[in-house]
């Protein structure tokens, strides 16, 4: 008996498991599909000053339009892109779009996210670039957000790449910060404008939260400020965060208390 319900568990362990992977080789061949096919749309969510609501800038944040699973979020792609190798495609096709964007004119920056695999190809920073040069974008409204395993994955080419990006005016700004191995020796050694404050550590913040997260707050902006460098609260859902983040001293923030990501800029930016 127990033999046999053993090897029902397996069967059925293997049928699972054998969908998992048949699901991931047909979103894999979705992704392909959908690359050919520019089935990627950037949504912007706007980056504001703490004290009085100004718009200071947008992320452009990835979104697939599937054409049976309507549209898809970057948590549901984004680690089959990576390793598959295909968001290399995904962004450039992203990055176009949001040149394009920024090229109508307007106010204010528009950050694209940079995944640590672009970092090994030489040819970025000359590719986003050349993009803005095609479609005449002012290169200073755009932002990069890099990771800080960018930082230590290939320094001196990140290195290198940041500071042709600074040169043509696209600053960078450091992403999640807090969750990755925050190398504060080496921080400084990077032209980076701003230090985007993880969600995490925000949601922590509350009376119910985690009793560390306002310290860790304190002292990532300490930090920054020392550095003097800019910082950008994630995820700002609450007032009483908003309040708690400008009364610490953070200037900037994105969450949905501030602006929703949407198919469109508000007005503020549009020409
Ligand atoms: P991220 O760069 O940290 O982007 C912020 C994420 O937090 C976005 O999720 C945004 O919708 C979400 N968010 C903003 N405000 C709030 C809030 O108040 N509460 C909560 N719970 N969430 C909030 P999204 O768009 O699903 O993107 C997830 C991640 O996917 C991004 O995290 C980024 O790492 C990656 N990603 C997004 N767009 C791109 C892209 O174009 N290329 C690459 N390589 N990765 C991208
Ligand atoms: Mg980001
Ligand atoms: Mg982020
Ligand atoms: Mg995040």
């Amino acid at each position: 008996r127990a033999k046999e319900e053993g090897r029902d568990r397996y069967a059925m362990f293997d049928e699972e498991m054998r969908e998992a992977a048949v699901q991931s080789l047909d979103l894999e061949a979705d992704l392909r599909r959908a690359i050919n096919h520019r089935d990627f749309v950037p949504y912007f969510q706007p980056i504001t000053r703490l004290d009085d609501g100004q718009v200071v800038g947008y992320e452009a944040l990835l979104r697939w339009q599937h054409e049976r699973r309507g549209l898809l979020l970057p948590a549901e792609f984004i680690s089959l892109g990576e390793n598959s190798g295909l968001i290399e495609q995904v962004d450039w096709l992203l990055y176009e779009q949001v040149i394009e964007q920024v090229a109508r004119g307007g106010e204010g920056y528009v950050s694209v996210n940079v995944s640590p695999r672009h970092f090994r190809s030489p040819d970025f920073a000359d590719r986003l670039l050349g993009l803005c040069d095609k479609h005449g974008a002012d290169t200073t409204r755009l932002r990069v957000e890099i990771t800080e395993v960018a930082l230590l994955d290939d320094a001196p080419r990140t290195l290198r790449m940041l500071r042709t990006l600074r040169q043509h005016g696209v600053l960078a700004q450091l992403d999640d910060f807090g969750t990755g191995f925050s190398a504060l020796s080496y921080l400084h050694r990077f032209p980076i404008s701003a230090l985007k404050i993880d969600r995490s550590f925000i949601a922590g913040m509350g009376e119910d939260g985690r009793p560390e997260s306002l310290a860790l707050v304190r002292a990532i902006l300490a930090l920054a400020s020392t550095l003097g460098i800019d910082t950008i609260a994630e995820g700002v859902e609450t007032d009483e965060q908003r309040a708690a983040l400008l009364e610490l001293g953070c200037r900037f923030g994105q969450g949905y208390l501030l602006g929703r990501p949407a198919a469109r800029i508000g007005g503020l930016v549009t020409a």
